[in-house]
């Protein structure tokens, strides 16, 4: 207890950082981590949510990066850093048995977690210190919640044993993000990551985890929060993404939100939430936003809405899964995307998965094209089959394949799913072609006024896809930026 106090009359996180490498090994001999497992293992670290409490918060985070010595997490191991890489911080200081700093410090970060959750009344919105908050040295909830949520951003440097083998810290880590996610802080853009975090958290034994993800949707998140408020929280997520987000935590976020619909209590609010449609922006947004990225996150995104699909259709009655899929999203769309990738991505080498879920829509086909003509739903998805078929068949023969062999096997199916609903080739191609030539006389740009009325001059395609045409270079110009030409271009150029 003595020892404690002079510990926090001269709280540590006030050093210069120069001074970092003399005074933490001092500290550290002197027994800091004996002292902070005496701290965190009373259960009362929130108790009073005092500067104290702020200032274990602060410590464990400073002492996280510490822990990293002159490595880093990269995914499932800890890799050393490039040494020509100047990015990377300058080590302060290094434990001399940094395996045991990490074993000791995740078991830190274990008893916090499980003490904030337990204690979560003490800092969550509109608790009691924010309701009473007088006096200025007591740290706000929006302090404690700050401080906690640092700690639940270091999760990569907490994969050691005494972290991952402890179900109830793993439970009290992902509640909490859950809890920070769902009700973010205004002043605060970068919940989002929490929601990536914990979903992505459930990926290090994918098969063992599947039960435990499920288990998870159900009891922490649709139990807690309910199916809606979660559903209308992962459409925010999905149509406003938090500027500094990355390209990988972008997808990563997006693949968890599509596992987490699977889960059928979600269903019944498919529709008002208009989740597809934000599945869909989010899509575009990634490739607007990060153009120059490996495909592989966008096929990820991509894959993982069809999968969503897949189970819905299989699980749902026909009105609220394929039925609703044809009716309100772009599902064909979606499926012609997921074809063209899987030309080339090793994925989907093995071909089942993919040709499970063609397959059923190829089933559902044939089932729709013996409804009667007037039936609105076989209507909608041969409408929006004849849109997407033949251009999708010609990109399928012309995209660089390496696999002869996966190409011809590749279209046979998109030709089947397309004879399924009643296409034929021969005619969709003419149709195609009427349509592209009717196009070619019109400037592409929708708000130009030769859209809709022949411009008197001839119109110029645009050398990126040689497709789309336009009476000018103003007209190419909003386009490209305005109505998001430059994505479809690259979609046109990459299939
Ligand atoms: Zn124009
Ligand atoms: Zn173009």
């Amino acid at each position: 207890m003595e020892a404690l106090s002079a510990f926090f009359n001269c709280p540590p996180i006030y050093v210069d950082e120069n001074d970092a490498a003399r005074v933490f090994p001092e500290l550290f001999d002197a027994g800091l981590f004996e002292l902070l497992e005496c701290i965190v293992s009373d259960g009362d670290l929130f108790e009073d949510c005092t500067e104290w409490t702020e200032y274990v918060l602060d410590i464990l985070e400073y002492l996280s990066i510490v822990s990293s010595g002159t490595q880093h997490w990269n995914g499932t191991e800890w890799a050393d850093n490039d040494p020509d890489d100047s990015e990377d911080d300058e080590v302060m200081w290094i434990p001399p048995d940094l395996n045991d700093f990490r074993h000791r410090l995740a078991n830190l970060f274990a008893l916090t977690f499980q003490d904030a959750w337990a204690r979560r009344d003490l800092f969550v919105v509109g608790c009691r210190n924010d309701l009473y908050h007088v006096e200025d040295w007591v740290p706000s909830s929006g302090d404690i919640r700050s401080g906690i949520r640092r700690l639940l951003f270091l999760s990569p440097y907490l994969r050691t044993p005494p972290f991952m083998q402890n179900p109830n810290a793993t439970q009290a880590f992902r509640k909490l993000c859950l809890l920070l996610w769902m009700s973010p802080d205004s002043d605060f853009d970068g919940a989002d990551t929490l929601f990536a975090v914990v979903t992505s958290s459930f990926d290090v034994e994918p098969e063992k985890q599947q039960a435990a993800f499920a288990n998870f949707v159900v009891e922490d998140m649709v139990a807690v929060y309910g199916a809606l408020p979660i559903l209308e929280r992962i459409c925010q997520a999905l149509k406003r993404p938090e500027e500094g987000l990355g390209s990988g935590l972008h997808c990563t976020l997006f693949v968890g939100a599509a596992q987490v619909l699977t889960c059928n209590d979600f269903w019944p609010y498919l529709s008002q939430t208009k989740v597809f449609p934000a599945l869909d922006y989010a899509i575009d947004y990634h490739l607007q936003k990060y153009p120059q990225k490996d495909t592989k996150l966008e096929f990820n995104m991509v894959f993982s809405t069809v999968k969503l699909a897949h189970i819905l259709t299989r699980n749902a009655p026909f009105q609220s899964g394929a039925g609703f899929l044809i009716r309100e999203t772009n599902i064909v769309s979606l499926l012609a995307r997921f074809i063209v990738f899987s030309l080339n991505e090793a994925k989907v080498s093995e071909p089942k998965p993919f040709m499970d879920a063609i397959g059923e829509w190829i089933k559902i086909a044939s089932a729709l094209s013996l409804r009667s003509g007037k039936n609105e739903i076989r209507k909608k998805f041969k409408q929006s089959l004849r849109h997407e078929w033949y251009p999708t068949l010609k990109r399928l023969r012309t995209t660089a394949c390496s696999e002869q062999a996966r190409r011809e096997q590749v279209l046979d199916v998109w030709t089947a799913l397309g004879t399924a609903i009643g296409l034929e080739e021969g005619k969709a191609k003419a149709e195609y072609e009427r349509e592209m030539k009717h196009a070619a006389q019109f400037c592409a740009w929708k708000d130009c006024r030769f859209h809709t009325v022949k411009p008197d001059t001839p119109t110029r395609a645009c050398a990126g896809c040689d497709e789309v045409r336009y009476c000018g270079k103003p007209c190419q110009q909003r386009d490209w930026k305005e109505g998001g030409h430059k994505l479809r271009c690259r979609r046109i150029k990459a299939g």
